[in-house]
């Protein structure tokens, strides 16, 4: 007799869900979250417009006014724009409206885990490509992928999530003049790299790009995350998207955010970027350690011994990190994000202690 679980696709079924563990300590750097909060002055503002709305109404169908500020916030055309309640739901809406049985989609990994699971949700067809041993992209190996494989949709992250390695601008030009389907680029970590890929939208029609509130803009809370693409594309993945999916506050928090927040936001960007150098040359100090470079507001490290075990150690300390050792090749790493200076110096004085100096 068929039982209920058998209706779910076995694919689905061999899936590891996505999960995050549900510990908790004071120093928090397992999400790659911004450590400062946003500033008083734009939750003030933002507070202080959404009392003012009238809460029995919907917020608006297309988000017109904000589509416009971002489109010239990113340096691209406002009907190439569709706002979501956080990247995750438009990497969702855009796979749900190019995926399905028999189509492709190519990644490289380890990257960020949803790219697999939703596209195997929808019964697309994951080609997966190692990054090099020195965990940077495989562009080779990528490249004859495209040309032999002409894969649907290739989701390239950079920077990568965990591993923070960036593709380079040449070699993304040479991936999008040889694919004809989709090329996605997720930049949720462009600003700590200091380079962005939207100026190639102009040239490249199959290039998409996603972008979110929640790393550099310390908006994680509120769920915002946009894609930029070519505006027909736009009108096909629009349909995928949820009528008011974008809720009224969230909308009036990443207005305020554009207006007041590049001014604001500067420093503390500078700051995370400098402390990142500052704890991959603090990190090169401590016997069993290995960190790689990262153009990130993360990092990976590799441990010499038992990498799970230092999930508990530094728990025990208060102070949560990552396990990627589930990832492929990663099996000895963690990852931390970078935190304020003093989260960063018990983070350091943990690692010294737990590795006997
Ligand atoms: N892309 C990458 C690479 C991420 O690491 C994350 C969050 N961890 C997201 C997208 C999703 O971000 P959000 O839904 O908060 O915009």
């Amino acid at each position: 007799m068929t039982q209920p679980l058998d209706i779910i696709k076995p694919a689905v079924r061999a899936l590891r869900a996505y999960t995050l563990s549900p510990h908790r300590a004071s120093v928090k750097l397992n999400q790659n979250e911004n450590p400062w909060d946003a500033p008083a002055e734009i939750k003030e503002d933002v507070l202080r417009r959404f009392a003012a709305r009238q809460w029995s109404r919907y917020p608006d169908f297309v988000p017109a006014s904000l589509n416009e500020q971002l489109a010239k916030f990113a340096g691209w055309k406002a009907d190439g724009v569709i706002v979501g309640n956080g990247s995750n739901e438009l990497i969702q809406a855009l796979l749900m409206v190019a995926v399905g049985p028999g189509k492709r989609v190519l990644i490289s990994e380890p990257t960020f885990a949803l790219y697999r699971q939703v596209a195997t949700v929808l019964s697309g067809e994951v080609v997966s490509v190692l990054l090099t041993l020195q965990l940077t992209y495989d562009v080779d190996a990528l490249l004859s992928i495209v040309k032999e494989q002409q894969p649907d949709v290739t989701i390239i992250c950079s920077p990568n999530n965990p591993t923070g390695c960036v593709i380079d601008t040449a070699d993304l030009r040479k991936l999008l003049s040889a694919s004809r389907g989709l090329v996605v680029i997720d930049e949720a970590y462009h600003e700590f790299s200091g380079q962005s890929v939207v100026p190639l939208l102009a040239e490249h029609e199959n290039l998409i790009v996603l972008r979110t509130f929640s790393k550099a803009m310390a908006f994680a809370a509120l769920r915002i995350g946009y894609l930029l693409g070519a505006p027909e594309l736009v009108v096909e993945i629009r349909k995928a998207v949820l009528p008011y999916n974008l809720n009224a506050f969230s909308q009036i928090a990443a207005e305020v955010a554009i207006e007041k927040y590049p001014a604001l936001l500067g420093p503390t960007v500078k700051a995370i970027v400098s402390e990142r150098e500052r704890l991959y040359s603090e990190l090169a100090k401590i016997r069993g350690l290995h960190a790689l470079k990262s153009h990130a507001n993360f990092m990976i490290v590799k441990r010499d011994t038992d990498s799970k075990q230092i999930f508990e150690e530094l728990l025990k300390r208060d102070i949560l990190v990552r396990d990627v050792s589930g990832y492929p090749m990663l099996a000895e790493y963690f990852r931390f994000n970078v935190g304020t200076p003093e989260e960063n110096e018990r983070l350091l004085s943990a690692l010294h202690e737990i590795h006997g100096k």
